[in-house]
C-alpha cells in the first residue's frame, strides 16, 4: 500500500531560473495542495484544481496561514564550526588561524563529533535547510559522526573529510593518509540512503601538490563523487596562492591542474575572479556557492553575481557557517540581495528564492531529486509562517504578491518563520 499524504497550504517553488525564463518559472498557488506518496512529490497545484480528484482515503493536513516551499540546500557550511559561529578576529587567513583551527582540533574526538552532528543537524532543520554541502574537519571521525547521523534521518546530505597536509599541528593529514581515508570514507558512505561524499582540498594553500593531484584521481575514478572547496575568497588568500603555485595562470588553475574542475566541482566565494576563470568554470559546469554573510563577516570582499552570470557560470548559495553569520538562507538570500545592490545590479527576490532552492539543486547536480516540487521529487520541503513575528504580521497582513512576501521573509525572518521541516514526506522538524 502506498502512503498517500496531502498538505493544503499556499504553495511556491520555482521550475527553472527566472533570470533565463522569466517570472513564469516561480510557480505561487495562494491555496494549494501538495500530494506525497511515498515520499516523493505525486502532484502539486491549486486545490480547487486537484482537490476533487482525490481519492477519498488520502488523509489531507490543512496548514492555514503556512506557505510550503521546497526545502532549502545550503551549498556551504562548515560541521565542525558550529560552535565557533561569531568569532570575532581578523580577515580570513588570521580568523582561520585565532578561532577556527583550535575549535577543529576537538573534532579529533569522535563522542564530540556526535554530539555536535545532532546539534547540527537541528539547525540545519531548524531552518528549512534540508539538503547541505559540508565540510567535515580533517578528522575521519567527524564525517563518520556526521553521514551517521543524517542516515539515521534520512537527510540528503553530502560531506567529506577536509584534506590539508600543509595544515597547522593537530590538524594536518598527509597525502599518503588522506587518500587512504578518503577512499574508506568514499566506500563506508557514499550513496548510503541518500548520503553523498565530496573529495574536499580545503583550499591551495592547505594542500601539498601530491595532496591536490590524489584529490583529482579520486574524484576522477569515481563517477558518484563530488569536488568541494574554496577559491578567490580574499586579496590576501590570492595572493598566497600565485606566490606559491607560480606555474599556474590564476587560482582556478591550480585546482584545474589537478583535474578538480568538473561540473561535480562546488567552489565557495568566487569574488575575485579572472574573466578567464570564470569562462572555464561555465565551460567546466562547476558551480559557485556565493556565501555572503560570510564575505561580509570577514571583509573578503563583494561577489559580483551580474558578472557570473554573463559568464554563464552556476551560482548557488552557501551560508559558510561559522565565518557565515547565520544557518537560515532565508538571511543568506537578504544578504545576497544587498551585495548585488552593492554593485548596482539588483538581485531579484524571485531569483534569490530559486538561489536557495532549485539553483541549489542544480549545483550539485541533484535537481531531477530535489529543489521543486516537480512531480517525482523527494518530498523535501518546509512550512513558513509569514506572520511569525509581530513586525512580519503587520508588514505582510494582506499582502498576495509572492515577490513581496519572499522578500520580507527574507529581510525580516530567519529560523523563527519555519514551522515545520519534512524530509523525504516525513516530519522531521516542527515548532507548531
Ligand atoms: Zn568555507
Amino acid at each position: 500500500m502506498a502512503d498517500v499524504r496531502a498538505y493544503r497550504a499556499a504553495l511556491v517553488h520555482c521550475l527553472d531560473d527566472p533570470a533565463k525564463a522569466g517570472e513564469e518559472a516561480v510557480v505561487w498557488h495562494p491555496d494549494g495542495l501538495l500530494l506525497v506518496e511515498d515520499g516523493h512529490v505525486a502532484d502539486c497545484g491549486d486545490w480547487t484544481a486537484l482537490s476533487p480528484h482525490l481519492a477519498a482515503d488520502t488523509p489531507v493536513e490543512h496548514l492555514p496561514g503556512r506557505i510550503l516551499t521546497p526545502g532549502f540546500v545550503d551549498t556551504h557550511i562548515h560541521f565542525p564550526q558550529i560552535d565557533m559561529i561569531a568569532a570575532f578576529s581578523g580577515q580570513l587567513l588570521d580568523w582561520l588561524e585565532e578561532k577556527t583551527f583550535p575549535a577543529e582540533r576537538v573534532f579529533a574526538d569522535r563522542a564530540h563529533a556526535d554530539d555536535a552532528a545532532r546539534a547540527f543537524l537541528d539547525e540545519l532543520l531548524r531552518n528549512g535547510t534540508t539538503t547541505a554541502m559540508v565540510f567535515g574537519s580533517v578528522h575521519r571521525a567527524s564525517v563518520d559522526a556526521l553521514f551517521e547521523a543524517a542516515l539515521a534521518r534520512n537527510m540528503r546530505l553530502i560531506a567529506g573529510k577536509s584534506l590539508m597536509d600543509h595544515g597547522p599541528e593537530g590538524l594536518a593529514d598527509t597525502a599518503a593518509s588522506s587518500r587512504a581515508e578518503t577512499e574508506s570514507l568514499i566506500a563506508d558512505w557514499s550513496r548510503r540512503g541518500r548520503l553523498g561524499y565530496a573529495v574536499t582540498p580545503r583550499f591551495a594553500l592547505s594542500s601539498s601538490r601530491e595532496q591536490l593531484a590524489a584529490a583529482g584521481e579520486i574524484l576522477h575514478a569515481h563517477g558518484h563523487v563530488w569536488l568541494q572547496t574554496h577559491l578567490a575568497e580574499s586579496p590576501q588568500e590570492v595572493a598566497q596562492v600565485a606566490e606559491a603555485f607560480r606555474e599556474s595562470k590564476d587560482y582556478l588553475d591550480v585546482y584545474d591542474q589537478f583535474g578538480l574542475v568538473t561540473d561535480r566541482s562546488v567552489f565557495a566565494h568566487c569574488i575575485h575572479m579572472t574573466p578567464r576563470s570564470l569562462d572555464r568554470m561555465a565551460e567546466a559546469g562547476a558551480a559557485i556557492a556565493h556565501c555572503p554573510t560570510s564575505n561580509l563577516f570577514l571583509g573578503s570582499g563583494l561577489f559580483d553575481l551580474a558578472e557570473a552570470d554573463r559568464h554563464g557560470v552556476k551560482t548557488a548559495l552557501g551560508t559558510d557557517v561559522g565565518a557565515g553569520t547565520s544557518f537560515s538562507m532565508l538571511t543568506t538570500a537578504a544578504a545576497a540581495c544587498n551585495v548585488a545592490q552593492m554593485h548596482g545590479s539588483p538581485l531579484d527576490p524571485l531569483r534569490a528564492f530559486y538561489l536557495a532552492t532549485l539553483g541549489g539543486a542544480r549545483a550539485l547536480g541533484l535537481e531531477d531529486r530535489i529543489g521543486s516540487f516537480a512531480a517525482g521529487r523527494e518530498a523535501d520541503f518546509v512550512a513558513l509562517d509569514p506572520a511569525a513575528t509581530p513586525l512580519l504580521a503587520r508588514r505582510l497582513y494582506g499582502v498576495r504578491d509572492i515577490r513581496e512576501i519572499l522578500f520580507a521573509l527574507m529581510v525580516l525572518g530567519d529560523d523563527r518563520v519555519v514551522t515545520r521541516t519534512w524530509l523525504a514526506g516525513r516530519s522531521a522538524h516542527s515548532r507548531d
